[in-house]
């Protein structure tokens, strides 16, 4: 049986305001629509506190992406006493590591100073490619432009940051773009090193979103994508699948070596209809063995700063997975 990773973690989705509008998208909310969200530091610290009850390991900080360029969305920032959502972000952070968790955050395209703000307080961090191509999903998605996205991630790698990204499958991108983007992100890796593992992510449509009624990529398709993965990604990348959006079984067979998140507390938010699969039924597929949010290799070559190191190594086990009791 392969052995396949994951890690326990919880999600917290900090915001769902965000300035792009995919047309996939069932997560972000306008400012005024009554689901419309920044969490509150008090509503963060309970869904740690959760997680460290749970046995969990990473805090998984997700956003709408840059949301201080929606009009009043500084004005809620203010009222908790920050200027930028980066700013908040550090301070959740630290927040994190006290409370026991290791965060990892996605807020989406940063700039380098950004990085040099949170690399300090965050195990692992990501961004997807979602794809290399130019594609009618993200039209007038300023964040969406492939160029912005490979630039962070290049970024990410020059800050010496453990790095997740992906491709997101079936969104409109043609069969040469997901070439390309893998290409890309071999490329990047090999120029830093920093890329840990790379998403191989299914569409599933929303309701209610301008690609509801779109038809998602079935087992086929994502067998031959994760095999296309494992042949033009270096070995040294993990190639992750999410089992609560597809049977990860044949994925696993095709190179999939692991699943992720999967979360004993918290909902995908991203995906709430999917729930997530529960961890004795996996591995009756797959010897599966729990890591924290970063990988080993890096834990081995000290990619992580002075302020998180204690709590990496309280978390880790000689090889660098999660410590067993
Ligand atoms: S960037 Fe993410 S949160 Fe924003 S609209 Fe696109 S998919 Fe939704």
């Amino acid at each position: 049986m392969p052995q396949v990773t994951f890690s326990r973690n919880v999600f917290i989705p900090l915001t769902n305001i965000c300035r792009n509008k995919c047309s996939y998208c069932g997560f972000r909310r306008d400012i005024g629509h009554p689901e419309a969200k920044l969490l509150s530091p008090g509503e963060v610290s309970e869904i740690i506190s959760r997680g460290v009850n749970a046995g969990c390991s990473e805090a998984l900080f997700t956003f709408g992406e840059r949301p201080q360029e929606v009009p009043g969305f500084k004005l809620w920032l203010e009222k908790l006493g920050y200027d930028t959502i980066v700013d908040y972000l550090v301070e959740l952070c630290k927040l994190s590591i006290d409370m026991g968790l290791l965060p990892h955050s996605n807020p989406g395209i940063l700039e380098r100073r950004e990085f040099e703000k949170l690399r300090p307080y965050n195990a692992s961090m990501g961004l997807m490619l979602e794809t290399a191509g130019s594609i009618r999903a993200h039209n007038g998605c300023a964040g969406k432009a492939p160029a912005e996205r490979i630039k962070t991630i290049e970024l990410a790698g020059e800050s010496g940051i453990p790095f997740t990204t992906g491709i997101l499958v079936g969104i409109g991108e043609t069969q040469d773009d997901r070439v390309r983007s893998l290409q890309v992100i071999r490329d990047l890796h090999e120029k830093s090193g920093h890329i840990q593992e790379v998403i191989i992510q299914n569409f599933l449509p929303k309701p209610g979103t301008e690609m509801a009624s779109w038809q998602p990529p079935g087992i086929r398709e994502m067998a031959e994508t994760v095999s296309m993965a494992r042949r033009i990604l270096p070995s040294d990348v993990a190639i992750q699948v999410s089992p609560n959006l597809i049977d990860p079984k044949e994925l696993i067979e095709c190179g999939a070596c692991d699943l992720g998140g999967i979360s004993p507390e918290t909902i995908d938010y991203i995906n709430p209809e999917c729930s997530w699969p529960n961890i004795p039924e996996l591995k009756a597929v797959a010897d599966l063995r729990e890591r924290l949010p970063i990988y080993p290799q890096y834990i081995k070559r000290k990619w992580y700063s002075e302020e998180i190191a204690p709590l990496i190594h309280r978390l880790s086990d000689a090889e660098g997975f999660r410590k067993t009791y």
